[in-house]
């Protein structure tokens, strides 16, 4: 039977203009209400077991990211920084989840997906394992896909990339697509940008009627790279495009294990402890459409897909028994996936960041 128990309080602050937040009955003791919560003005709490009270404050609730600041204040507190090891669920939901539509759609701060699996470029743990795939996802499917899930989620950022997105054929109807499908989502593009001086004048066009925010990602620092890259600047800015570059060869993680015993690097799971790998992860808001579903984050999406197309060993196992959420899902199927914390797959990624230098490698095909 559900039960909700209120507190009021009645405090000062000029911090916060949220009116009441939810809390699980069973973290709530763990809180003691000091400093900050004492500086709010009129806060209610509400205490619940249930997920469908939480739900339904959710739905209620028009300033529901605001919580998220309230978590930040809560970072430097020690009583709180326990609360939030333990309420992995909370913390977890404030990655990802941003509101929920009076329609029912889920505000998420990102959606991606991956037009294109293989890339020009083959990094050295690329964590979307292009170097290994091949192909790309046609336009009519992807339509499809966008279609379907523009009615159940609204991205604030809604990321093309792969692989290589400028490897698509018809990269520029995506764009298009991208745009008609997710109007109230900004447009990203994630490219290495070496393709652009080849694209024709459709893709320039296509990314100014979308408004799209091109983001490159820089991944080497040789003179003869940088002469390329610099012509694709160039290209960008003939056609009066904005960019931002991303200086991927000043920061890049293990993604994975490298096996050299057969002459060629193949890569391994970590076989991680899923929490610890889970508590370090950077990838919590990839939340990724592939396949006409949707993934919690990019990389076990990549992951599945390469074992799927037989990249991948019997080594990668593990990644297949991952459910992404299907076609037919509810919205609160969405918000309960979306909502939880570690999950088994997680074992493939490492526990802890490891920064190495970039570099391309050869990797067998199977
Ligand atoms: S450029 Fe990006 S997608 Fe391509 S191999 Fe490198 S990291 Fe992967
Ligand atoms: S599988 Fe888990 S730990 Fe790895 S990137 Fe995805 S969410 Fe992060």
């Amino acid at each position: 039977m559900e039960t909700l128990v209120r507190r009021e309080l009645i405090t000062h602050s000029e911090l916060f203009l949220i009116d009441h937040i939810i809390i699980h009955k069973q973290y709530l003791f763990r809180l003691k209400f000091t400093s900050p919560f004492q500086r709010m003005k009129k806060i209610k709490i509400i205490i619940t077991n249930s997920i469908n009270d939480f739900w339904a404050w959710c739905k209620r609730s028009v300033i529901y990211p605001t919580i998220e600041k309230i978590i930040r204040v809560f970072l430097n507190q020690k009583s709180f920084r326990r609360y939030l090891l333990f309420n992995g669920r909370l913390l977890d939901m404030m990655n990802r989840i941003t509101h929920i539509t009076n329609d029912d759609r889920i505000g998420l701060d990102q959606l991606e997906v991956d037009i294109v699996k293989g890339c020009n470029f083959r990094c050295k743990f690329c964590n979307h394992v292009s170097p290994l795939r091949k192909g790309c996802v046609p336009l009519e499917q992807l339509s499809e896909w966008f279609e379907t899930w523009s009615k159940k989620i609204v991205p604030d950022r809604f990321l093309l990339l792969g692989g290589e997105p400028l490897l698509h054929p018809e990269v520029e109807k995506v764009i298009l697509a991208a745009g008609t499908y997710w109007k109230d989502s900004q447009i990203v593009l994630i490219t290495n940008g070496m393709l652009f001086p080849k694209k024709s004048q459709a893709v320039f066009e296509a990314l100014h009627t979308v408004h799209a925010q091109i983001h490159i990602s820089k991944h080497f620092d040789d003179p003869e790279y940088n002469l390329k890259f610099q012509e694709s600047i160039a290209c960008l800015k003939k056609n009066n495009l904005s960019f931002h570059i991303h200086h991927s060869n000043q920061k890049w993680a293990e993604t994975y294990r490298i096996d050299r015993t057969n002459g060629h690097d193949k890569p391994l799971p970590f076989n991680s402890d899923f929490n610890k790998a889970w508590n370090g992860c950077i990838a919590k808001k990839c939340v990724t459409l592939f396949d006409n579903c949707v993934y919690r984050c990019s990389v076990i999406a990549a992951l599945q897909g390469a074992y799927r197309e037989k990249v991948l060993d019997h080594s990668w196992n593990v990644v297949n028994g991952y459910q992404p959420l299907s076609p037919d899902c509810s919205a609160y199927d969405i918000f309960v996936h979306l909502s939880s914390g570690a999950f088994p797959e997680c074992c493939v990624c490492p526990e802890h960041l490891n920064i190495v230098k970039p570099e391309q490698f050869q990797l067998k095909t199977a």
